[in-house]
């Protein structure tokens, strides 16, 4: 995992002031992708190794946190889950990040905000006297360290894949659960510790706009969106959206849209509202680390603001949870976010 790749831009040489323009946007989460003339630097995210590493660290420093194994991957890496539990009556959140292993900087957003949550000032304090938070980072380790079974040779990196060691969508497999990565998902995450709440937190492709000519977007929202979804579940689905995208927009990281997903229940935003009851919500980032589409592909120039989206998003919903404020969340905004599209191919 320690491929650094000079991308070779063929015919034209891109000038530094054709560059700037998009950089300068007052959205600078929509630096250029890949195709851009960057370099992909992978090997500044966490690795598996160091990601392990700086759980067990932030273990050992806090009074807070408590780390779990729950389960083992295809390729028998350990699964964790990162537990700030302090009163099991109190509401649950849930951050799952990276069912795809190729959209690596929700993982960096997470390990930020487990770093903030391990601190002892009276912010965090509040945060945790009253949510019970829950963040499995990285549920898809093998195809994020490129350890699987099938050829990488057509990836513009050749480092990360979306698809687990078997080379299953894991994000395809919460009815059948034939994974063993989703398998302990559910099994000991899910009908253990019984979240109310869950972010699922993902990256789509750079090309993706607001509506069909606007800007690019930094990242995508939706809801479950299987008409069987509980009413209350579905309330509750918006209203973390509506926490999370008023955060994002307040700060001026980016552009959210509404993103246009479908309704099956072998999706984690579906079948976990289905049927665990839980409010779920789908946060899409853009750009990911490695892919066989260049135009998927994001440099790391981006990197930092796209991040700094996630923690922001993560923190102000732990926020709301805990002052209660989220159950005033206004969810009409959902009536007039736009929808992205893909300008692709
Ligand atoms: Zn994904």
């Amino acid at each position: 995992m320690t491929k650094a790749w000079k991308v070779v831009v063929s015919g034209i040489m891109v000038g530094s002031t054709l560059l700037a323009a998009p950089i300068q946007d007052a959205h600078a989460a929509n630096g250029p992708n890949y195709q851009g003339n960057e370099t992909i630097k992978n090997e500044r995210l966490h690795s598996y190794e160091e990601m392990v590493n700086f759980l067990e660290q932030v273990e050992q420093r806090s009074q807070h946190m408590e780390l779990e194994v729950y389960g083992q991957s295809v390729k028998e890496r350990d699964l964790y889950l990162a537990k700030f539990i302090q009163d099991e009556s109190n509401p649950t959140i849930l951050f799952l990040t990276q069912q795809h292993g190729n959209e690596t900087l929700t993982t960096e957003a997470a390990l930020n905000v487990i770093k903030k949550l391990s601190s002892n000032g009276k912010p965090v304090r509040e945060i945790l006297d009253n949510v019970n938070v829950l963040i499995a980072p990285r549920l898809n380790v093998d195809g994020a360290e490129g350890d699987v079974n099938f050829s990488l040779e057509d990836y513009v990196s050749g480092t990360h894949t979306r698809y687990n060691a078997n080379g299953v969508d894991l994000n395809r497999d919460h009815i059948d659960r034939e994974q063993p990565e989703t398998k302990a998902l559910h099994e000991n995450i899910l009908q253990v510790y019984k979240p109310d709440y869950m972010i699922d937190l993902h990256h789509q492709g750079t090309q993706v706009t607001l509506g069909e000519d606007g800007p690019l977007v930094s990242g995508s929202i939706l809801y479950p969106t299987n008409d069987q979804v509980p009413e209350d579940v579905l309330q509750g689905s918006k209203q973390l959206g509506s926490v999370l995208y008023g955060a994002i927009e307040a700060k001026g990281y980016g552009i959210l849209s509404k993103y246009p997903g479908g309704t099956a229940n072998t999706i984690s935003r579906n079948g976990l509202a289905n049927e665990y009851g839980i409010s779920t919500l789908l946060f899409e980032m853009r750009g990911m680390a490695d892919h066989y589409r260049e135009d998927y592909v994001l440099g790391q120039k981006s990197n930092g603001k796209l991040i700094q989206q996630g923690v922001t998003g993560m923190m102000a919903v732990l926020e709301s949870i805990a002052d209660d404020s989220i159950y005033e969340a206004d969810v009409s905004f959902w009536d007039d976010l736009t929808e992205s599209y893909y300008q692709g191919e």
